[in-house]
């Protein structure tokens, strides 16, 4: 009834579009803002550039007012009022659907609704539903509208609350940090640092608590050679905080969670970058530190381009993560580059000085291979940084260097995980064993890398008179029932304890100290061994000093605000070792890093010799292994095993051969996880495999006494494709 309406007098085409803003700010715009501010990473690896960027904001910002503004113009220029009313309720109505979906959803994560079985849909329609109620007390009282010329000021402050980042100053107003242009090194030698990704420094002990040089021989020379710092810890166990804290000397600051130079003005790369005196090569493939000036690629997009690229990522990044879940076949993907990983494209271009651009999660081999390259002979001292995300998951790499799991990318989480992102070992230990064990053998994998590197410098003569330190972010936790990732009692030895080897200018003899070491005293030691001073004071302290006393303590941050503050010689620190040795032995007469089969006495016997029953009731979907198993390329062994068997109800785990060209290489068993039930995973030898195509065999192996039967089971497999760029092959470190 028009008598109930509010009349149109204060409800001008103008403040309409004022409310249908505000409603935008609100719903879309702000969104959009946070998350990119939590993200800008991603403009330093893109290079958008300032203007490009703000013209992308005001379209989120803009675009939807506007384009509602133009049409309901031109309905009442043509005398259709009506239909102009209709247009403004309707996209009123959806903005205010969406920003209460915003809410309801931040709700569900901050109380879990999750858990009481509160889907994302119902909140969906709920949000909808409310919304039509909000339309009518729109439409019946003044005061509705009222409070959405008052939230109009957001249209105001959600982009000056962004801008007031220094992030985003730095990427959108090209304000960057002051630069400390006294800077000068005294003792300008050579630096090498080599910072591995996820490496816990006890994985590289043997029962003396020394490096194992049967497994490790790399890291056994250089400690042969340098300072090994036993008792060297990190301060956080999340790479974006880890690797700031050894480029800065400084504790992690919550307040500053992305990692980019303009949180991080005084770190190392632009200490060293603005003595002027080095030539620097900076593999930098997560964070982003180092100075703009570095970078070698010039932006090779147009302004229009930039544009279209970055509303595209930020359209996607919005809606894929603002519908409900179980809209998911409906949610855009996110461009990998969002996520840190270069894509091809960028990755044309290889300089050999500067920044050098690289996904953290593949190609390791040339990586390592390129940074080689670049340790020649500068004319001025060289600064080398290589940060390789290695022994880090995703996990592919044998010792020998070739690669048994090529399309391994971050979105496969390890088997017997759970969580969103993998972030707990569930409680079946051979799954947890089986990731440990493919965790190590990369190890074995980064040592060699390691020894290439070793090898260049000592025939390139620059060895000698180089400061050379290897380091790791974090560790890795591999405990059942735990996190993998996020510190707590139990995992502090895996999470807290990295390597710190450091080689000084002209060091001939090696050294172990049990010293209390953090990361974050490998900038003020490097700063001493140059004789350089330092622009600030910084958390950590010089190791070559021999006037600083001994930290007290240990300070582990986590995600959030807590620190664990934790004795330097805490009780538990050797129980990885003890962990470790207890499941896969040392590099010595008793190595069991194979050791994981579950019937061992089947393994590498032919099939003629077992007695064969009825096929098997289950079926298995395998993930990885069993599809085209001819190896197309040098560097690739098809040794790896994933997937899930279907058929009957499981009631206790199915024990598993596989057999390869007649004999069996490997046996397993699905999971004792009711979660994970039927789930399988296997890694084979890969001398089990032939150069010419190989014929693998499933069976379910039942046991009678001493006796066993092998019943054939079926198997489809996904047809993965070998990642087009091959060239690690050739590259192999
Ligand atoms: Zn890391």
């Amino acid at each position: 009834m028009s008598e109930s309406r509010v009349s149109d007098p204060g409800r001008t085409l103008f403040t309409r579009i004022l409310q249908i803003a505000a409603l935008n700010a609100f719903a879309v715009a702000q969104p959009v803002f946070d998350r990119l501010g939590s993200n800008p990473e991603y403009l330093r690896l893109e290079d958008f550039s300032g203007i490009a960027i703000g013209t992308s904001l005001l379209l989120f910002l803009l675009a939807i007012p506007v384009a509602t503004l133009i049409v309901m113009a031109i309905l009442k220029s043509v005398k259709c009022p009506k239909s102009a009313d209709l247009v403004f309720a309707t996209v009123g109505m959806i903005l205010v659907a969406v920003s209460l979906n915003i809410v309801f959803r931040w709700l569900q994560w901050r109380f879990e609704w999750r858990r009481v079985g509160i889907p994302d849909i119902a909140l969906f329609f709920a949000g909808f539903s409310l919304a039509l109620g909000c339309g009518w007390m729109y439409r019946r009282w003044q005061w509705p509208g009222q409070i959405l010329n008052v939230a109009a000021i957001g249209i105001i402050l959600f982009p000056l609350s962004l801008l007031s980042l220094s992030a985003m100053q730095a990427e959108i107003l090209g304000i960057t940090p002051k630069s400390s242009s006294t800077t000068h090194a005294k003792n300008p030698v050579p630096v090498v640092i080599v910072a591995f990704d996820g490496l816990c420094g006890m994985s590289l002990l043997n029962e003396r608590h020394e490096i194992d040089a049967v497994r490790y021989p790399s890291f056994a020379r250089l400690a042969g050679k340098s300072t090994f710092y036993r008792n060297a810890t990190t301060v956080h166990s999340r790479t974006t905080q880890a690797m700031p804290a050894i480029l800065t000397g400084q504790l992690p600051d919550m307040s500053k969670l992305s990692p980019v130079e303009s949180n991080h003005p005084n770190n190392l790369f632009r200490l060293i970058y603005d003595t002027n005196q080095y030539d620097m090569t900076v593999f930098e493939p997560v964070t982003r530190l180092s100075p703009k000036e570095l970078r070698q690629l010039d932006q090779t997009l147009s302004f229009t381009e930039q544009v279209w690229q970055l509303s595209g990522t930020l359209t996607r990044v919005y809606l894929n993560t603002s519908m409900p879940t179980e809209f998911e076949c409906l949610q855009p993907e996110i461009p990998l580059s969002w996520y840190g990983i270069v894509e091809e494209t960028i990755l044309q271009e290889r300089p050999s000085r500067g920044l050098v651009a690289y996904s953290w999660d593949a190609e390791h081999g040339l990586q390592v291979a390129h940074f080689v390259r670049c340790l020649q002979k500068t004319e001025k001292p060289g600064f080398h940084f290589l940060h390789v995300v290695i022994p880090h998951d995703p996990w592919s790499h044998l010792p020998s260097g070739k690669d048994y799991s090529v399309n391994s990318r971050i979105f496969e989480h390890a088997v017997g995980t759970t969580g969103e992102i993998g972030e707990y070992w569930a409680d079946d230990e051979l799954f947890v064993k089986q990731g440990w064990q493919r965790y190590l053998l990369q190890l074995q994998y980064a040592d060699r890398c390691l020894g290439k590197i070793i090898d260049q410098l000592e025939s390139t003569d620059e060895f000698e008179r180089s400061l050379m330190i290897v380091v790791a972010d974090h560790g890795m936790a591999f405990i059942p029932s735990q996190e993998r990732r996020k510190p707590v009692s139990e995992n502090l030895p895996d999470l807290m304890s990295v390597p710190l080897f450091i080689k000084l200018p002209g060091q001939a003899a090696g050294e172990i100290t049990d010293r209390n070491v953090e990361t974050i005293d490998v900038l003020p030691t490097i700063a001493d061994v140059l004789q350089m001073q330092l622009p600030s004071i910084v958390d950590g302290a010089s190791l070559v000093d021999q006037n600083t006393k001994e930290r007290p303590r240990k300070s582990m941050y986590c995600d959030g605000s807590e620190v664990m503050v934790i004795n330097p010689d805490f009780p538990q620190r050797f129980s990885y070792v003890d962990r470790m040795l207890a499941t896969f032995g040392s590099g010595s007469q008793d190595d069991r890093l194979w050791s994981l089969d579950t019937i061992p006495e089947l393994v590498g016997r032919q099939l003629t010799e077992f007695k064969s029953g009825d096929p098997s009731p289950w079926k298995c979907n395998l993930e990885h292994g069993g599809g085209d198993l001819t190896p197309r390329w040098p560097n690739f062994v098809p040794s790896y095993f994933t997937g899930h068997l279907t058929g009957p109800k499981i009631s206790q785990p199915v024990q598993i051969a596989i057999a390869v060209n007649g004999r069996i290489g490997g046996t397993t068993r699905t999971s004792t996880n009711s979660d994970m039930s039927g789930s399988m995973g296997a890694l084979l030898r890969e001398e089990v495999f032939a150069e010419r195509p190989n014929v693998v065999q499933l069976f379910e192996v039942e046991r009678f006494g001493d006796t066993f039967v092998l019943h054939k089971m079926s198997f489809t497999s996904l047809d993965f494709t070998v990642r087009s760029d091959s060239s690690s092959a050739s590259d192999d470190p």
